[in-house]
């Protein structure tokens, strides 16, 4: 599958600047593609979590996977009641749920925290908006996606990245972009170093690509 420029951008930024065979997070896994990456860059010995709330997101994402050769455990929050007891997170070696490496999970990442514990993850990944094909209704949102933002922060562990791609205009509007880019703006510089990236001579409202370091 031919990556768009904005993937391969980001995807070469969190190469860079994330180890090999970590413990990755996908907040908007859709199709897949940030997912699969990061199976590739989880290799044997990492994992991988990937978050969506809608069924086409999963279907997609499964065929990707299974078409590069990689099983998975898909899990629906409310069925799993392994996930409401916080003292047995998924990252957890003490759960028999961290035997795998790739976990699909069915719910909002704004319940990330109900998965994990804090100061654990080397990567957590947004890819904001819709499903590329889908149900443009069916998309992230400024509230959740900051509360996403703020606990996926805490789960990262010190010298973890946090990378996220926000899109903004025609349906998806500008409420997003303008609540995030205002709530990283407040992050405290001592704790987090955030850059935010530009397309400074493409126009119709390209995508921003962010990255922040937790020092
Ligand atoms: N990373 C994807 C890829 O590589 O194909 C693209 C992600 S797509 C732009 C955004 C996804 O976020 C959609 O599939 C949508 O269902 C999902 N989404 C929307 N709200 C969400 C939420 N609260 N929690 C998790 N995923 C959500």
């Amino acid at each position: 599958m031919k990556q768009s420029q904005i993937t391969y951008w980001c995807h070469s930024i969190i190469r860079s600047q994330v180890k090999e065979g970590g413990f990755y997070i996908d907040a908007t896994m859709g199709k897949g593609n940030d997912t699969l990456f990061l199976c590739q860059l989880a290799g044997e010995h990492g994992s991988v979590y990937a978050f969506d709330i809608q069924e086409a997101a999963f279907a997609a994402a499964e065929k990707l996977l299974e078409s590069h050769g990689y099983g998975y455990i898909r899990h629906t929050a409310p069925v799993c009641p392994e996930f409401s007891d916080s003292s047995v997170p998924l990252n957890s070696e003490n759960s028999s749920l961290a035997q795998g490496n790739i976990y699909l999970i069915k719910d909002g990442h704004e319940n990330m925290d109900r998965y994990f514990t804090p100061e654990t993850a080397d990567l957590v990944c947004f890819n904001f908006g819709y499903l590329p094909g889908g149900d443009h209704r069916i998309a992230t949102k400024p509230q959740t996606s900051i509360t996403a933002i703020a606990k996926g922060l805490k789960i990262l562990k010190s010298g973890g990245m946090m990378s996220l791609c926000i899109y903004s205009g025609g349906d998806t509007g500008f409420a997003e972009k303008d609540a995030v880019l205002q709530y990283l703006k407040m992050l405290p510089a001592r704790e987090y170093t955030v850059i935010v990236n530009e397309y400074y001579n493409r126009e119709n409202r390209p995508p921003l690509p962010v990255f922040i370091f937790k020092r």
